[in-house]
């Protein structure tokens, strides 16, 4: 797209974002995390790496203005949209009443079970495979990775617009992992499909943003049996950051320097090793010595 367009494009969807707020009597509110999207190239590539198609379900959380809704109804075979403004909710359904596969749902994304949300369009549209397509309120990226990612109806893709800097850890390789990192890569291979920069947003946030795609493996990652006492491994593996991994363990799991060395040992993990590079298959072996140590107290 030729700049001078792009630049229109952006100053027209600007233009209708403040005159949809004004005629609405709506203000932005920075608590929900409501930064509009104002940039058409970035429209398109959030749709572009969502790949849809007529047979697909989208769920999309936070509609706000219904500016991606659209672009997803029209390619979509039908959209499940979850705003959690009551106002916002209120307003869409009168904004897309023309679309007739668009199902408007105002509840707390995080408190509903992706299963559940497909029962008001059963009737409609049968189909429970479902891709996630959000530019996400940034307060919510982790607990709503999780509630997707662990959930019993698991999305076949996620693409959504989070902090460029999140964006990162969660692509992050062995030297620079985190919690965050290994719960998302557990479940799925993400990928930075783009940066976008605050300017892209009405009003514009503090920091860039990213484009990330999620796409869930059809078994996690590693074998690891027990997800909690997993997480609780790996929480106590960060729980004391930068410092060599016997110590965070001993630390975390609340057990003295040599049991955290001999769980070490069994792992075959130096114990002068930092969490943050330690990889998925690591963390497993670790794992199967820490649950047969549990198993046998
Ligand atoms: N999709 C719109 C766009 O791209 O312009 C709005 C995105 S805005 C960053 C995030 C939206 O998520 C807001 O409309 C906000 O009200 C909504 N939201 C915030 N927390 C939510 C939650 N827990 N469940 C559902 N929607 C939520």
């Amino acid at each position: 797209m030729g700049i001078k367009r792009h630049h229109l494009q952006t100053e027209l969807l600007l233009t209708q974002t403040k005159g949809l707020l004004r005629s609405s009597g709506l203000r932005a509110r920075k608590g929900l995390g409501q930064h509009f999207l104002i940039d058409e190239e970035v429209l398109r590539l959030i749709i572009t790496a969502a790949q849809l198609t007529p047979a697909d379900v989208v769920l999309e959380i936070g509609p706000g203005l219904g500016v991606l809704t659209r672009e997803l109804a029209s390619r979509a075979g039908w959209v499940i949209a979850v705003e959690l403004d009551d106002k916002l909710a209120a307003m869409l359904r009168e904004t897309l009443a023309s679309f007739k596969n668009v199902t408007i749902i105002n509840k707390d994304v995080l408190k509903t079970e992706p299963a559940d949300l497909f029962e008001e369009t059963k009737t409609q549209f049968p189909s429970r495979n479902y891709k996630v397509v959000a530019n996400l309120p940034y307060y919510i990226t982790s607990p709503v990775l999780r509630h997707f990612l662990e959930a019993s109806l698991k999305p076949q893709s996620m693409v959504i617009m989070v902090q460029k800097e999140v964006a990162e850890e969660i692509t992050a390789k062995p030297g620079r992992m985190s919690l965050l990192s290994i719960s998302v890569q557990l479940y799925g291979e993400p990928t930075i499909i783009s940066d976008v920069p605050a300017r892209c947003f009405f009003p514009a946030p503090k920091v860039d943003s990213a484009i990330l795609k999620v796409t869930p493996y059809p078994q996690p990652a590693i074998d690891v049996a027990d997800t909690e006492s997993f997480f609780t491994l790996v929480r106590a593996g960060f729980s004391a950051s930068r410092k060599q991994i016997a110590n965070s363990l001993a630390h975390g799991l609340g057990v003295s320097k040599p049991e955290a060395l001999s769980l070490l040992a069994g792992a075959n993990i130096m114990p002068q090793r930092r969490a943050e590079t330690l990889s998925l298959e690591e963390w497993a072996s670790l794992w199967r010595i820490f649950i047969q140590r549990e198993e046998r107290c």
